[in-house]
Parts: C-alpha cells; structure tokens; sequence
C-alpha cells in the first residue's frame, strides 16, 4: 500500500502535460539469442549498469531507450577496475580488444605502510593465474568505460536521450492478467496497464517495463522500496590522476611505477594508484577521514588535495605525498552504508532496480563497476527466454534471486578488504595464493553461465508447472 501510494504522491507533484511516446525498435545484434517476444524498455540513468543493460536488453531483441539526466559523455572522473569476472562479460560483448586498448593490465600490486613506506607484501596478480579464472584484470578510467559502453549500446540500437531527467515513476494502474497473453500484446496493451515515467520537461514515456539505473541516490528506488536509512563512515574516497610521464621524470617515485601497483595501508587512511589509459596516466585513490559530513559528493574534481583534513602535517609516506601533490584536484565521493532494499521490484512487478539503485557500494572499490556489469549480463540473458508477457515477472524475480546473494557477497568482501586497507596492521594475506578459495569464487563467476543455469532449473521448471496448471 506505501509502495503505490509513494509512487501517486511523486506522480501528482508533476501538474506537466502527459504524452506517450513509445520507445524505439532495437536493430539485431548477431551471436546473441532473440527473445521470441520483443518488450519495451525505458532505463532511468545512462551510467554503467544502465548502458550496460540497454546493451544486453538490446542483443537479446528488446527495444530499449536509456534517459540520462547529464549532458552526455565525457563526464570528468577518475580510475575504475575491472576484476577478471568483470572483464570476461566483456570480453563476451567483442570488447576485449578495446578494453586492452584502453586500459592497462596490472599484475602485480605492491602493499606499503603508509606512514614509514616499509613494504608490508605483495599480491602477485599473474597473468597465468588470472587466465585461468577466465580473463585479465584491467584498470580503465570511467570515461573510457562509459564510453566503450555507449557505442555498445548504440551499435545494438537503444536510444539514449542525455539531458533528461526523471521526475517520477508510476507503476501501472491496473495488472496485466497473467493469463491473457499474445505476442503481440504490446500494441494492444492500455497505458494503464503499462509503467511510465514522467521528464522534468513534463513529458510523459510508457514501456513494459521501467528500470532504475540511476544509482546511490535513486530516485526509482522510492517506487520499489520503503525509505533506506544511511550511516555515514567518516570517510571519505578522493579520487584523481596525474601523467605517468610527470611520474617518471621524479626519480623519487619511479619505484612506484616500477614495483608494481602501490597500495598505501594506513590507519584510517589508504592511498592506492594504478595505471589506465595503457600506463599513460596514473588514477588515485585516497581513503581519507571526512571533514565536514554535510560537504556534497561529486565525481567532478573540485577538491584539492592540500584541503584533505590534517593534510599538511600528516605523517604519510614521503613518495606518496609528492605523488599526491601532482594529483591537483580531486572528486570526493563518502563511504556511507546504506540500508539494501529488501525487494528490487515494485508490487506491480513492472520496475526494478539495477546497478547502484538495487546495491550501493563504498566507491572506487575492485567491484565498483564488476557488480553493475555482471547484473545486465544476468537481465539480458534472462530476458533472451522471453515469450509471453505473463513471464516478465518470473524473470525479473530470477534477476533478484540470483543477483542478490551476489551483491550481497561481493559488497562483505569490499567491507573487509577495506577494513583491512584502514586497520594500519600488517595484512594476513600476502600472496595469491593465500587468498585463492576467495579468488575462485570471485573472479570465476561467470554471469551468463550463472544466468543460463538459473533459467534450466527454474525458468524451465516454472514454465512446465504453469503450463499443467492451466491444462
Ligand atoms: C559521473 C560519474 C563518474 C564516476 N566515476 C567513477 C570513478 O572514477 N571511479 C569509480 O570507481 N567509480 C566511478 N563512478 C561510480 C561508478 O560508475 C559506479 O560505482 C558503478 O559503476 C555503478 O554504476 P551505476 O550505473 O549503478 O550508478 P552511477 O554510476 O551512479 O550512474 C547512475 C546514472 O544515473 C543518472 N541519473 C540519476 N538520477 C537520474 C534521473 N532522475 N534521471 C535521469 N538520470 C539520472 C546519473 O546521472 C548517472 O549517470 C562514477 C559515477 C558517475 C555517475
């Protein structure tokens, strides 16, 4: 009841003319499976989980359009990484070649006592080993990524509209009966019976289904779930890069450049820099304690590094200070835990969350973007076994069944390893080999394959029951 009348409350805010425009037809992408019937989409947000999403909806048959409320691509931002499982979804897509183009492998990562340089270890990321989990592991900037994303998703027909922003989401008013079905059900469906979304420009977009892909701050997700409560850590991820050329002409840290990828570990406070843009450039990231827990967060850089708290007089590693004073400005993004929506669909089973909007993640961790790709893989191959509109739920539950435990996993393994990166003690782990169960279970995961399981054992079965329910 809260939920629909939630959703009523944002709709009747917007007093803006209402008109239906319907979304665009998907062109056929090869190699991919065709649903046998074709839905409408509309995506709210064209980050990484929506453009990653329209793609595979798109591969798989669906007409998909993505609203994106920035001006378009080229937003400023820093590194982001892409674990083996990340990369072999990837490399699925036919974006290998570019992500290696891109990005830069990193095989080694060196660990270092913030406060004294002392090495504390290293984490071998060998490249055999990394193969045998399926692909490497890349460092890219975001900007790249989102890019090699958006020409994706293009190249496969969805539409994305920059510059627009969604005001509300209204779930149908009235259920499509699951037992009416006909593949050409779409065009007959009445508008009530299908959400919509309503732009800041008052206009007013239906589709079979809405997804909300817009991130920590959600707005689709007041829809989906009751109110999320948030804590906040304290600290604070700060983020930026600098030329790997600036670097090497100091003398001072070409070690950081030469040893390997340095992690600074700290006690509430840890530096890590990696290389992207194929070793040309340098992204950093710094965990720091937060000054002012009301200050904004923005991916934009606008902070300068001389303004951390306590900055000047922090006893840090010499090297990481010079590295820090070439960075310049910085965005600054704060570690909050937020409260997971319990559900990530609506009661009318006709919205569901995605990406960041289903399970935020402290930022600018290993599986930042990783999580949010492996999600539209699983969506996309779900919805490729699309026949009848009744099944639309069916698949958006399998979404969550399976993702959840998932995100769920992944997002423990970024709270330890972080608490680990800020405990300033000596890690436990110092070889990959050590780590190895964790590794297997993280980096092996492959989320078609995960998908396509998902879909032999339950979809299948769910689909005999019904069909002898109904003889
Ligand atoms: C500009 C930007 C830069 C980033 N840079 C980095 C980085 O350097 N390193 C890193 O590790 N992570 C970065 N991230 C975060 C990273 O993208 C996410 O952690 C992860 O990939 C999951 O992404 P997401 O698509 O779920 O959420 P997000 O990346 O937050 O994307 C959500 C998208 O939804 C859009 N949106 C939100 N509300 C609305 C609305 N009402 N209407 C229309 N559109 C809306 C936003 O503009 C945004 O593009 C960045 C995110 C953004 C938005």
């Amino acid at each position: 009841m809260e939920l629909q009348s939630n959703a009523s409350r944002v709709h009747a805010s917007s007093s803006r003319p209402r008109i239906s425009i319907d979304v665009p037809v998907a062109r056929t992408v090869s190699n991919s499976r065709q649903a046998d019937l074709t839905v409408g989409f509309l995506i709210v947000g064209g980050g990484i989980a929506g453009l990653a999403t329209a793609y595979a909806l798109a591969a798989a048959g669906h007409r998909v359009h993505v609203l994106e409320r920035s001006s378009g691509l080229h937003q400023p931002a820093g590194g982001i990484r892409i674990p083996p499982n990340c990369t072999k979804v990837l490399a699925q897509w036919g974006l290998l070649e570019e992500l290696a183009r891109r990005g830069s492998p990193c095989p080694v990562s060196k660990l270092l006592d913030l406060h004294t340089g002392e090495s504390l270890g290293v984490t071998d990321w060998h490249r055999d080993l990394v193969k045998e989990m399926g692909e490497a592991y890349y460092m890219v900037h975001h900007q790249d990524l989102h890019e090699i994303l958006f020409d994706l998703a293009v190249s496969a027909g969805v539409r994305v509209s920059f510059s627009t922003t969604v005001e509300a989401v209204t779930p149908p008013r009235d259920a499509v009966q699951s037992s009416v079905d006909a593949t050409t059900l779409s065009t007959i469906i009445p508008s009530t019976s299908r959400p919509s979304v309503t732009l800041a420009s008052g206009e007013t977009l239906h589709a079979d289904v809405v997804i909300g892909a817009d991130g920590p701050y959600s707005m689709v997700r007041r829809v989906v779930a009751e109110r999320m409560e948030e804590r906040r850590s304290g600290l604070c991820v700060y983020s930026g890069t600098l030329s790997t050329s600036e670097m090497r002409a100091d003398p001072r840290l070409q070690s950081l450049l030469e040893e390997g990828w340095p992690m600074f570990l700290g006690n509430q406070r840890s530096i890590i820099g990696y290389p992207i843009r194929n070793d040309q450039e340098f992204a950093i990231h710094i965990w720091w304690d937060e000054d002012d827990p009301n200050t904004s967060d923005t991916w934009t850089p606008t902070v300068h590094v001389s303004s951390l708290p306590g900055y000047s007089s922090a006893d840090i590693d010499p090297r990481a200070r010079i590295m820090l004073d070439k960075v310049g400005l910085l965005s600054r993004m704060s570690f909050v835990d937020r409260d997971r929506p319990e559900s990530w669909i609506d009661r009318s089973e006709r919205v569901a969350l995605i990406g960041e909007a289903a399970h935020p993640i402290m930022p600018c961790n290993h599986h930042s973007a990783a999580i949010s790709i492996e999600d539209a893989a699983v969506f996309g191959t779900l919805f490729s076994h699309l026949h009848s509109h009744a099944q639309i739920s069916t698949l958006l539950y399998g979404f969550q069944d399976l993702r959840q435990p998932r995100a769920t996993a992944l997002n423990l393994i970024e709270l330890h390893n972080a608490s680990v990166a800020l405990s300033g003690k000596r890690p436990l782990h110092h070889t990959m080999e050590d780590q190895w169960a964790e590794v297997a279970e993280v980096w092996g995961y492959d989320a078609n394959d995960a998908a396509e399981e998902w879909w032999m054992q339950w979809g299948v079965l769910r689909e005999r029951a019904e069909a002898t329910s109904a003889q």
